[in-house]
């Protein structure tokens, strides 16, 4: 890929970075960011990591992650940035102020290319399989255990625990290049997934006990839903929802899985989840979001149950 060739150059050519995720960053875009922090480091460079939502609290062994900033309006100075799994400058959530050259990394397939330099590959299962091949060609010997551990959160949450379709053969490889450099894969499955707080749990078990199944025209769909009231009465945050809208498809019979999730009054993240006959980023991508083939989300304005409606009516357009 010539453009990892170019990733190297601007890496070289700069002594401090910004390095920004999108808005309710997940694991693959943490993981992946904080792998960067540490091969940078290493090679004797600064870097700023900057989210604008607070990152879940099962990521915070990784390395770098209490040093990330939460904010909603960033002056670069002028200073390089990288970009993870943005697919356009608003994605990132947060007021760029004054930024220099772009570097703009992602698996995305709606990648507006936006940037000076754009390292895109939608074949890729996740951020941290393009970085773990990226640092494997240029920054070998400074993969230590940390940046393996990292780079295998960052792929193995955006894999589904490798069971997603966006797995291959090099996803597999490069799992197994981050064991050789000291990956312990205990650590990281008992850090994000056998972590939770009871509180979690407990907020999992309400909205597992009112998923609803909708029959649609050429498939049947499983939506759930949490409103601000219900993280306030189990006292979480949205934080505590990450993979939520997996268990909704996870049942027999079901294409689809919905999760919605009341972000602000009257405002609800959609995530939306197929096994495969139903393609659902055009669907989020028609209601201002987008995603990939069979991952993908949006966030709809309006009261529940006007939202559920608003959804369920784009699936049935796009049929
Ligand atoms: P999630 O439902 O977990 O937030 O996101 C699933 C997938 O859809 C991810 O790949 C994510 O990047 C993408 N996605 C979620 N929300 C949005 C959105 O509002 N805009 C865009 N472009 N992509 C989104
Ligand atoms: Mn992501
Ligand atoms: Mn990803």
């Amino acid at each position: 890929m010539k453009e990892f060739e170019k990733l190297k150059q601007f890496i070289d050519k700069h002594s401090g970075f910004v390095l920004v995720g999108h808005k309710n960053a997940d694991g693959d875009c943490i993981g992946t960011m904080s792998a960067f922090g540490i091969i940078l480091e290493k090679l004797g460079k600064s870097a700023v990591f900057i989210v604008a939502d607070p990152v879940p609290h099962n990521y915070f062994f990784l390395k770098k992650v209490k040093d990330f900033k939460v904010v909603n309006t960033f002056d670069c100075k002028q200073s390089p940035v990288i970009l993870f799994e943005c697919g356009n400058m608003e994605r990132s959530g947060i007021n760029l102020e004054n930024y220099g050259e772009r570097a703009n990394f992602d698996h995305h397939p709606d990648n507006k290319f936006y940037a000076e330099l754009n390292i895109v590959n939608p074949e890729a299962s996740s951020v941290g399989e393009m970085a773990a091949i990226f640092f494997r060609e240029y920054f070998e010997n400074l993969i230590d255990s940390d940046v393996a551990n990292s780079l295998y959160t960052a792929i193995h949450t955006d894999t589904g625990g490798f069971a997603y379709s966006n797995v291959k053969k090099s996803t597999f490889e490069v799992a197994s290049y981050l064991m050789s450099k000291g990956l312990d894969n205990q650590l990281v499955c008992n850090e994000v997934y056998g972590n939770n707080k009871i509180e979690k749990t407990r907020l999992l078990g309400y909205y597992l006990e009112n998923l609803e199944v909708k029959k649609m025209k050429n498939f049947n769909l499983c939506y759930g839903v949490l409103a601000l009231k219900d993280l306030e009465r189990f006292n979480c945050t949205s934080r505590d929802t990450e993979n939520f809208a997996n268990y909704p498809r996870g049942i027999m019979g079901v294409d689809v899985g919905v999760f919605f999730l009341e972000v602000e009054q009257g405002v609800f993240k959609v995530s939306l989840r197929s096994k495969g006959k139903v393609i659902v980023n055009k669907v989020a991508a028609n209601l201002g979001g987008g995603g990939h083939k069979f991952a993908a989300g949006c966030t709809v304005k309006g009261e529940w149950p006007r939202v559920l409606d608003t959804v369920l009516k784009e699936f049935e357009k796009d049929e």
